[in-house]
């Protein structure tokens, strides 16, 4: 990497906390950023309020004077952010008249980089989704072959954006904790084949947008947090038990990541401690007892040992599993039971470090409902403090398998709804066509 793209890259791309690194600094507000901090705010509330808003209410949700107002939604209709919308009845004086937020004047991408897919879905800035497709790949053994499917779908997903539209960025979900000092690469110990694999420059390179890229379970929380069993909830945990097990925490409305960014490692906190060797080379982890690699080892291990079962040892799946545990099957049932136990154990520390009003369940261990929820709901309920786990709902996600894909998206979106400047540059980003030219004559990821 030149120098010259090296600082371009870190002033531009990643990044697992943009709303960090680009909030304007309030005590030091210079005129600029006040004007900028103000835009923001006024963007916000009309994006807010879809069926539109009165500058009259602006200002007064705002606290800005009418004048401030007024001069700043100029700006952002000429700059084809916001459109005067229909004219409503006024008791009296003149009719006010409705400012709404061109949704579709953008589009961001969002790619989840799972264990044993990659996803890409393209959103507008309403978050509805456009379009999604999924490529099956071991993500974890193959990071050029999951780098490359994911370029050939971030490719596709910008190929057909009508003109006029702007591309604002890529966000990325990752099984992996990030560090905040290398926000561009994944965990060497979680993931040690991605060591040598810089996944935000990558990106950036070829696709010269800003990449922002974030943990999957904080990324599922927060697309819990826009569109699904999240919304209106302060703060909740969403906990993603798939391959990994990982929790997302959205305290105030926002993404929670700790100190040093890999707050919500939750797989990796001891469940059993004589229990299962898990990857992280570690004892009795919660992954290495619920992860779906650990749900299958267990069959297995019943069935070579001659448990009467339906299921078959060498055509064993996770929604095999689940869908034998629905039938009856003594195997598939204890199994999954035994997982609600070990999740109910983790989950009833999690309420009383952290009292979330909610819990999410994600993941594809969650298909199999309440044959899991139920022993996770009375193990936690043994465990952690009554009044806390009376005030702890346990809901299972209702978004659907897109949904890490979508909060990667949304963590592009958030930010440029964070950032009037991100939508409003001064110099024009590339339209789609242009990055889809550059793309198709750069070849070295593949
Ligand atoms: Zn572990």
């Amino acid at each position: 990497m030149t120098r010259e793209s090296h600082l371009r890259y870190n002033l531009l791309v990643f990044i697992h906390s943009p709303n960090e690194l680009d909030r304007p600094a309030p005590l030091a507000a210079t005129g600029q950023r006040m004007r900028e901090h103000n835009a923001s705010m006024l963007l916000r509330l009309i994006w807010d309020e879809p069926g539109g808003v009165s500058r009259a209410d602006l200002a007064r949700r705002s606290g800005l004077s009418r004048s401030t107002v007024s001069g700043i939604t100029a700006n952002l209709i000429d700059e084809g952010l916001v459109v005067e919308g229909r004219v409503v009845r006024s008791r009296s004086g003149r009719p006010p008249i409705l400012l709404r937020f061109q949704d579709h004047r953008f589009v961001v991408v969002g790619i989840e980089l799972g264990s044993s897919h990659v996803s890409c879905c393209r959103m507008d800035l309403r978050g509805d989704l456009e379009r999604i497709d999924s490529e099956e790949c071991a993500v974890q053994d193959e990071p050029k072959r999951a780098l490359g499917l994911a370029t050939d779908l971030i490719d596709a997903a910008l190929s057909d954006v009508e003109d006029g539209r702007r591309v604002l960025g890529i966000g990325v979900a990752v099984p992996s904790p990030l560090d905040r000092s290398e926000p561009g690469r994944l965990s060497a110990r979680i993931l040690p084949k991605w060591v040598d694999t810089d996944l935000g420059g990558e990106l950036y390179e070829r696709y010269r947008i800003p990449v922002l890229i974030d943990n999957d379970a904080n990324l599922g929380a927060l697309a819990e947090a826009w569109w699904g069993a999240g919304r209106g909830v302060p703060h909740f945990t969403y906990v993603k038990v798939a391959t990994g097990v990982g929790a997302g925490h959205i305290i105030g409305g926002e993404i929670f990541r700790g100190a040093s960014g890999i707050a919500g490692e939750i797989g990796h906190s001891a469940v059993a401690p004589s229990g299962r060797l898990c990857r992280c080379g570690l004892s009795g982890c919660l992954e290495a007892e619920v992860g779906s690699t650990a749900v299958l080892a267990k069959a297995r291990e019943r069935l070579a040992n001659g448990a009467s079962s339906a299921l078959s040892a060498d055509d064993l799946t996770l929604s095999g599993m689940v869908a034998a545990a629905k039938d009856g099957d003594p195997v598939a049932t204890e199994i999954i039971t035994d997982a609600g136990q070990h999740l109910g154990i983790a989950m009833a520390n999690l309420v009383n470090l952290m009292n979330p009003a909610r819990v999410v369940l994600g993941g594809r261990l969650t298909s199999a409902g309440d044959l899991l929820v139920r022993p996770l709901r009375r193990a936690m309920a043994e465990r952690a403090l009554a009044t806390n786990v009376e005030d702890t709902e346990v809901r299972v996600t209702e978004l659907g398998r897109g949904a890490i894909a979508r909060g990667a998206g949304t963590l592009v979106m958030q930010w440029a709804l964070e950032n009037a400047h991100v939508l409003t540059p001064t110099a024009p980003a590339p339209s789609p066509r242009a990055s889809t030219r550059l793309l198709s004559g750069h070849s070295g990821l593949r």
